[in-house]
């Protein structure tokens, strides 16, 4: 969860379930030395950050219905929360978002933002664009299997194309965007000459088009 979804949805939710929370918080931060609220909200949100929101809110809901027990201590309740949490996400770990400290998304993979497939130029419109030296009209797009590990996720169909940065050139945007195209006429004019052993004669049939 972001840290916003934390601070204004999770935490309003878990102190209805557990009303002597804001009290305590707010008398850590009476005594001489003790932690402002924010701080220990901070570190009540390093433990939540990678547990979905609604998994956060139903674990809370669950704590306070006695499904499991309640930590003693308000300082455990994240742990606890989290935990419960962990056990039911276990299998989803690969592909849960991430959140840095300060609660924005942060990705394993900047090539496919982690959703494990990249959006590239489809094969035939490379190969047309490279005959003519012009995007063909229509132009199309495919999506390959990433080579991260949420491509490795991703289903297998046949032999679904991986991407290869020497075969395939990503974009995003439109296939109709005047500075997509001319990207594409650059990569071409600029790569390598593509090998007849390198070439896998299933690439064009694995793709999908836009
Ligand atoms: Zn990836």
């Amino acid at each position: 969860m972001t840290w916003d979804e934390f601070r204004n949805d999770w935490y309003p939710e878990h102190v209805a379930c557990f009303t002597g929370i804001p009290a305590w918080m707010a008398k850590l931060e009476k005594a001489s030395d003790g932690p402002a609220t924010r701080d220990v909200m901070k570190r009540w949100y390093g433990v939540l950050r990678d547990v979905e929101l609604d998994d956060a809110k139903r674990a809370s809901h669950r704590m306070h219905a006695g499904e499991f027990d309640e930590p003693k201590g308000f300082d455990r309740h994240p742990a606890a929360i989290r935990k419960a949490c962990g056990v039911s996400r276990r299998n989803a770990e690969a592909n849960k978002p991430r959140y840095d400290a300060d609660g924005n998304r942060t990705y394993a993979c900047l090539l496919c933002l982690d959703d494990g497939l990249v959006r590239c130029w489809h094969p035939a419109t490379v190969a047309d664009a490279a005959k003519t030296g012009s995007v063909p009209f229509p132009a199309y797009s495919c999506v390959l299997r990433c080579t991260c590990n949420a491509g490795d996720q991703q289903p297998q169909i046949g032999q679904s194309p991986r991407f290869d940065s020497k075969q395939a050139l990503p974009f995003s945007g439109c296939v109709s965007d005047r500075k997509e195209q001319q990207r594409l006429l650059d990569w071409i004019a600029n790569r390598e000459p593509i090998r007849p052993e390198n070439f896998e004669p299933d690439f064009e049939s694995q793709t999908m088009a836009f």
